[in-house]
This record gives C-alpha cells, sequence and structure tokens, in this order.
C-alpha cells in the first residue's frame, strides 16, 4: 500500500490499540519496565529482531523493519544500538513494531534493506504522520498512561519532600526517576509527561507549593 493511504488513528486510538497489545502480555497487571522484546516476540507478525552491524553508519538510523516472504517482519536494529544505548534500542523497536501494528501494510511491499530505507525516506519527506504516529505508539507502549499517573504522584510527593520547590530541580529528577523505572531516555519521559498533559499538573503543583499533584 502507498504511504498516502496509511491509515490516520487518533492519538486515542493509539493509546488503546497499545494498551490492547500490552493486556495480552500482561493480563493482571502492568509492571514496568514494559518487555518490549518479549513483546515483539509473541507478536504475530514479526519473526526475528536481528542486529545489523554498521546500520546507523551506513543508512542513518537506528533501526527498519522490512517483510519477508512468510509475510512476518524482521526487526533490524543497529548492533551498536543494541549493544551500547538500551533506551534508544528500545524506543526503536518499539517504533518500528508500531509500524507493524498500525500500518504493516504500507511496509508489505519492503523486501529488503534498501526497500525499507527508500520507503523511510518518502515517509519522512510527505508522510510525516505514520512517523508521528509511531512515535506515539511507542510512548505508548513503554510508558503506559494507566500506571504512569501514580508513579508520578508518588514521585513527586518524596522529590518535594526532601527537596522542596524548585521547579527545575524537581522536574529533573522526576524525568531522571520515572526514565529509569520505564527504561526509556529522560528526553522520552518528558516528551511522554508532556504530550498527555501531566506535566502541566506537575508545574501547577509546583507552583502552588502543593505537595501533592492532584488526580
Ligand atoms: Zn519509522
Amino acid at each position: 500500500m502507498d504511504p498516502s493511504h496509511g491509515c490516520r488513528y487518533s492519538k486515542r486510538e493509539i493509546e488503546l490499540i497499545a494498551l490492547d497489545v500490552l493486556k495480552k502480555e500482561y493480563p493482571n497487571k502492568l509492571s514496568r519496565p514494559i518487555d518490549i522484546d518479549r513483546i515483539v516476540y509473541n507478536h504475530g507478525g514479526v519473526d526475528d529482531i536481528r542486529p545489523i552491524p554498521l546500520l546507523e553508519d551506513k543508512f542513518q538510523v537506528s533501526a527498519i523493519l522490512y517483510v519477508k516472504e512468510n509475510g512476518k517482519a524482521d526487526i533490524l536494529v543497529d548492533e551498536d544500538t543494541l549493544d551500547f544505548q538500551h533506551t534508544r534500542a528500545s524506543f526503536s523497536i518499539a517504533h518500528e513494531f508500531g509500524h507493524i501494528v498500525l500500518h504493516k501494510e504500507v511496509w508489505s511491499r519492503c523486501k529488503t534493506i534498501e526497500d525499507s530505507i527508500a520507503l523511510h525516506r518518502r515517509i519522512n519527506r510527505s508522510y510525516k504522520f505514520i512517523e508521528g504516529t509511531a512515535n506515539w505508539f511507542a510512548g505508548a507502549i513503554l510508558v503506559p498512561f494507566p500506571i504512569l499517573g501514580k508513579d508520578v504522584r508518588e514521585i513527586y510527593a518524596g522529590l518535594v519532600k526532601i527537596y522542596g520547590f524548585d521547579a527545575d530541580l524537581i522536574c529533573h529528577k522526576m524525568y531522571s526517576d520515572l526514565a529509569k523505572g520505564y527504561g526509556v531516555s529522560p528526553e522520552a519521559m518528558r516528551i511522554r509527561l508532556s504530550v498527555l498533559d501531566i506535566q502541566k499538573k506537575i508545574e501547577s503543583a509546583l507552583h502552588y507549593k502543593s505537595p501533592y499533584i492532584g488526580p
């Protein structure tokens, strides 16, 4: 399928699809960090996650996917990223997995790395909504909103007790503590809190020197 026909999802739809995938792996209780490799390997649309030496040096991407003759996808990840940058590798895997869950038909004709790179460049030029959708999915699956709110409230209450209401310090420590817990980068966590409007609640609580964040 041409990327111009790729399905357009609302943010709410992406959150719900990610939660649906999570529920299959965590039927009783979500626990962090989310094991994205396990989720991907157990998904019927994926065969393998494979390290590729020098993928990023050659093609300027940390991960890419292609679809094999059996109709299943392989997610290819830059070997150094996989070995030495775990949070980045997890996010890249979750992003590519998002393409498989949400737009697999767009990749159906990508049989080689070169096919996928050409498609990736075309999408980045003209169909950025597909990349935006996969990034949102990656955030939603690695940092699920049903458990994030409770963690934010607990960590905030603990931090302000120790450090007071210095907004820069508290935000910095929150991103870093939450990021560690969820196995993502502090920057990915900052973006996730911002797009879910949780950041505003944190800032408001700090502004009013509240010891707690409201629900
Ligand atoms: Zn992508």
